[in-house]
């Protein structure tokens, strides 16, 4: 019996992986130049963190999430998002009594149970950035920026769309959310059925409901964003002031409340051109370490799906660009031959620790060697057999130009014409 994959999972290799391997290595390199330390945290918690600290009432925690007793009756879930994860060890670990504000990144695979689509899985990777201890519209405005830095390096910024909102504070959403009954109250009975149970468990979330008959609706519905008080208008308009000076595109969309629970302010999104769906998004959680027990600490933060976004950078023909190529292959032919071009390999992979080098492991014919080494784009072939040896030379192959030549067999002779030619 063949075992196959689960359900809503991948393996990633070859080409893929080379996709993956280019965002890692630019959000490194842009996490290193923002000053931003790296978090690791566990795979699974305690489920309790996400029923308290994503919220009951969410789509992931009603739905979404990998719940399991263990041998010890633990109730135990794989993370379906970070944050939580995040914040609980930043009250764990009394990170509150480091500098602050503390900003930390994470990468790493997230388990939701979701019906699969394109660019939605059940095990999916997430890039994230949060931002601890700072409740000014600079700290929101920096996770943008450390977001948008990266879709611009991976070369996406034209793809995608930034669109920006406020939901307020606790006190001019309530405020807003009575409004906002009012509205629904005789329009309710037309909407669909999640819009009824939202109306009573997350009525915000009403407002981002894509059904047609929802939309219909909300024609005239009155936006959070229109009824923020004095100080959350003032952040939101200083937010834009920064996100302007900074050459930061962005949009207003009043539509945006953000599926979780836990934002207030600042909220935003990352959506796809292309895909029609989101990409990322962030906001600011100031009440989310005390909910989860924690000293009163403002934060804000964002998440970028990274199978999203290598989906969009492979219609982008980037493997050209980032494909590992072969420098210089060695074609051996012998034992011998094979001596001599293991030593040589290494001096090589010494010497220049730029170049990318492979060689025979499996004494294939000449044939098979010289189809393997342009299978991998090898620029140049070194040839070695025992007639080169007996003439202490080796062929090197111009696998672009066939051009072939005759050189003395020794390290630097090789590495000379490599780099002249
Ligand atoms: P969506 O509305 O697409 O379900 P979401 O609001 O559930 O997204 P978040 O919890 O905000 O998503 O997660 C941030 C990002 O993580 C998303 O914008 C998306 O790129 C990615 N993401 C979320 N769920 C999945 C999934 N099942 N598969 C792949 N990527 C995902
Ligand atoms: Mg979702």
């Amino acid at each position: 019996m063949n075992i196959s994959k689960q359900k809503g999972t991948k393996d990633i290799y070859s080409d893929d992986i080379l996709i993956w391997q280019f965002i890692e290595e630019n959000i490194r390199k842009i996490a290193k130049k923002f000053n931003v330390g790296e978090i690791r945290t566990p795979v699974f918690e305690a489920t309790e963190l996400y029923m308290r600290g994503v919220g009951d009432e969410t789509d992931i925690v009603s739905k979404e999430m990998y719940t399991f007793l263990d041998k010890g009756d633990r109730s135990i879930t794989l993370r379906p998002e970070l944050t939580a994860g995040v914040v609980r060890s930043y009250i764990e670990n009394g990170m509150n009594s480091l500098p602050q504000p503390l900003k930390l990144w994470y990468i790493g695979n997230m388990y939701r149970y979701e019906k699969m689509q394109k660019g939605r899985y059940r095990e999916f990777a997430q890039f994230g950035t949060e931002i601890f201890g700072s409740a000014s519209y600079l700290a929101d405005a920096e996770t943008i920026l450390v977001s948008s830095t990266l879709l611009k390096e991976i070369g996406l910024s034209d793809d995608i769309v930034l669109s920006i909102n406020s939901i307020g504070c606790s006190e001019c959403r309530k405020k807003y959310i009575g409004i906002l009954r009012e509205y629904l109250k005789p329009r309710i009975d037309n909407m669909c059925d999640s819009c009824k149970v939202r109306y009573n468990k997350n009525i915000l979330r009403i407002i981002d409901c894509k059904e047609e008959k929802c939309n219909h609706e909300l024609k005239d519905a009155p936006y959070i964003t229109d009824n923020l008080c004095d100080d959350c208008k003032e952040d939101f308009s200083n937010l834009q002031n920064v996100l302007t000076n900074l050459k930061v595109e962005y949009v207003i969309d009043k539509k945006i409340v953000r599926g979780l629970d836990y934002y207030n302010k600042t909220v935003y999104e990352y959506i796809s051109k292309d895909l029609g769906i989101a990409v990322g998004g962030g906001g600011r959680y100031d009440g989310l370490v005390s909910t989860l027990g924690g000293p009163n600490t403002p934060a804000v933060g964002f998440a970028l799906g990274m199978d999203r976004l290598v989906l969009l950078l492979k219609e982008k023909n980037i493997l050209e660009k980032i494909k590992n190529n072969v420098d210089i292959y060695f074609a051996l032919f012998g034992d011998t031959a094979h001596l001599i071009g293991n030593n040589l390999m290494q001096t090589l992979r010494n010497e220049k620790n730029i170049y990318v080098i492979d060689g025979d492991i499996s004494n294939k014919s000449p044939k098979a060697q010289l189809k393997y080494a342009s299978s991998k784009n090898a620029k140049f072939v070194c040839i070695i057999g025992q007639d080169e040896i007996d003439k202490n030379i080796c062929i090197i192959k111009n696998m672009e130009t066939g051009i072939q030549e005759n050189i003395n067999l020794n390290s630097e002779n090789i590495i000379k014409y490599i780099d002249n030619n």
